[in-house]
């Protein structure tokens, strides 16, 4: 498999309301679920092989929160999916590149994810995902 854009997180107010904006498009909620480490609630939606993530804060000191007060509403990282992640972040740390955790973290569907700080990436907060292996 090559590398794809697993999906594109987006920071909202309320994901009721945003929710209703794709479901007008024909476009379902395929899951919902908290994320409690990171303090988001997330709704995905499936687009072909892609996916748009919504996310909605559900603590004022979570970072989406915070992204949402300084920024407002909109597009907060890109997730591109890698075949091996535990490979991709030892390349990535040997050379010398900003990971916002040195840690792989488990997140919304048990996906593998770690985030790479926009200093790194051209300014934008770059999530790698672990391919999921259909069995
Ligand atoms: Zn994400």
């Amino acid at each position: 498999m090559s590398h794809t854009i697993d999906h594109l997180g987006i920071a909202v107010k309320s994901l009721e309301h945003a929710r209703k904006f794709y479901e007008q498009l024909g476009l379902t909620i395929a899951s919902e679920e908290v994320v409690p480490h990171e303090k988001v609630k997330v709704a995905m939606i499936t687009l072909g092989e892609s996916r748009i993530e919504l996310l909605e804060a559900t603590s004022a000191d979570s970072v989406v929160a915070k992204f949402l007060e300084k920024r407002g509403e909109g597009l907060h990282h890109v997730a591109i999916q890698v075949p091996d992640l535990a490979h991709a972040v030892e390349t990535l740390k040997a050379n010398g590149t900003r990971l916002i955790s040195e840690e792989i973290k488990v997140g919304a569907g048990g996906h593998r994810y770690v985030f790479v700080h926009p200093s790194s990436t051209g300014g934008v907060l770059l999530e790698l995902v672990e391919e999921q292996k259909h069995l």
